[in-house]
Order: structure tokens, then sequence, then C-alpha cells
């Protein structure tokens, strides 16, 4: 048992390979577009990071855009796209939920629920998200406090689901240069300050393709549980953060960089 986690991520992933005595999931990779764009996407992209070892899909079908002309996301019709997918390449997925409305249709066709920065405040959702037993994936609201966070967590796990893994994507500072400034020294805090598993959102903690390598590094050496990469068969054409999102080949080439380091 590599995890002592309050929620195990191992334990967890163990059902999704019913059929395989053992896996060695040493940290957690979850990898996967930002948004759903349509059903052959997904399904080029589910079994393209199958083959490479990834453990979790990622994908969103409800976009919190900054700007609202922009894409929004396929909303109920990629939640469906998502449930297909995971059926047809036994992989678990992972979307955003953005309001307490959408939930229960959420719920019943996806496997863990995204939190995402810009909902880390919502209470209301917080506390619905409460009320299921789903694997909730917490981000760090994009100026909030490891204190905040944890009391956005808490939330969460005082409405009856301690299935709770928080999610380090970085925070608003005065630097420019980067998306955001991903602080890494959450993550031993978070490891010293609770038992919640906590996986490193390099992509968006970043936006720099060339920086995601050495992020993830540091952010598996910080003692994170595993790492979010935003990955696209095509980033020149991506709906939502193509900038930062590697193609295959480069996150087949990360991966196996990582692996070498850390021995996923
Ligand atoms: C995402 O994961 O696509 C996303 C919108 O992330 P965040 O909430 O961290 O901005
Ligand atoms: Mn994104």
């Amino acid at each position: 048992m590599i995890y002592e986690d309050k929620f195990s991520i191992e334990k967890f992933l163990r059902q999704f390979h019913k059929d395989e005595k053992e896996i060695n999931i040493k940290k957690v990779i979850i990898a996967g577009p930002c948004s759903v764009e349509s059903y052959e996407q997904m399904d080029k992209t589910a079994e393209f990071l199958k083959k490479v070892g990834v453990n979790i899909l990622r994908g969103g079908a409800y976009k919190p855009r900054t700007c609202p002309t922009t894409f929004q996301g396929l909303e109920e019709e990629g939640i469906k796209i998502l449930n297909k997918i995971r059926k047809k390449h036994n992989i678990p997925v992972i979307t955003e939920i953005m309001d307490v409305e959408t939930l229960d249709f959420v719920s019943e066709n996806v496997d863990i629920l995204q939190i995402g920065s810009r909902n880390m405040y919502n209470y209301s959702l917080l506390k619905a998200v409460g009320k299921t037993k789903k694997p909730v994936l917490l981000k760090r609201g994009m100026s909030a406090t490891v204190n905040e966070w944890l009391k956005a967590a808490e939330y969460i796990v005082s409405g009856g689901n301690d299935n709770v893994i928080l999610c380090e994507r970085g925070i608003r500072t005065f630097e420019t240069y980067t998306r955001n400034t991903l602080d890494l020294a959450s993550v031993a805090i978070i490891k010293k300050e609770s038992n919640f598993p906590i996986i490193v959102d390099p992509s968006h903690g970043t936006g720099i393709p060339y920086l995601i390598k050495p992020m993830s590094k540091a952010a598996l050496a910080s003692g994170a549980d595993g790492i979010m990469i935003e990955v696209h068969h095509n980033p020149s054409e991506a709906l939502s953060d193509g900038k930062q999102s590697l193609n295959f080949e480069d996150f087949q080439y990360l991966l196996s960089e990582l692996s070498s380091f850390v021995n996923i």
C-alpha cells in the first residue's frame, strides 16, 4: 500500500483493474484535454493515454471561461461522451462540476468530480458534493491561502464525503511571466497539515509547455501523489487552453522522463 491518505487513490483505481492482481501505481497521472470537444477526440485521446499508462482521463464539459463569448463546453453532450468513453476504454474520468443543478446528472456519468479554482469558495456547491459519495478533486482557489483551501475541503468532508483529493494549480501573484505562480511549498504543507492526497496541475500552474516537465518533477519530488496534465491531439486547434496543452508525442516524452525520475 503506497497511499495512507484519507482517501486512497490506489484503492479507488483498483476497482478499474479488478482483473489485474497487482497494479503498480507509485504516482497518479491524470491527463486529457482541457475541454471535451467531440466523441472522436476523446476516443483517440483515451486510446492513446491508456496505452501510455495514464490512470485517469480528464475533460471539461462545463467550462468556466473568463470570456463569455469563447467556447463554454459541450455541457450535457460532453458528459455523455465522457460516460461512453470511460466504459469503452475502462478508464476513470474526471470532469468539472460548476453548479448544484447539474450535480446529479454529472455524478451518474463520471467517476470523479472536479471543483475548479473559481468555485473553491462556492460553499453551497461544496456542501452539495459533500452529500455525494463521489471522489472530489478540489482545486485551490486562485487567491486562496492554504488554510482557506483546507477549510473548503472540510466543507466537503463535514457533509459526509471524505473522498477528497486536493489539487495545487497555482495562485495569482505579481508575476505575469507564467499564467499562475505554482506554489509547490503547499504540497509539503498539505502533507504535514492533512492526510488528503494532493495532485499538482503544472499546465494551469504555469501556462507554458516547456515548464511542465521541470514543474512535474519538482511536484513529485515535493511529495505530490500525482500530476494532472492537459493533453490535446492537436493543441493549435484546441477549443480551450491549446497554448498550454502538450501533444501526444510531447506527453509521451514527458512520461518517459518522469518514469526514470520517480519510477511511475
Ligand atoms: C481546468 O482544469 O480546465 C480548469 C479550468 O482549471 P482551474 O479551475 O484550475 O482554472
Ligand atoms: Mn484548462
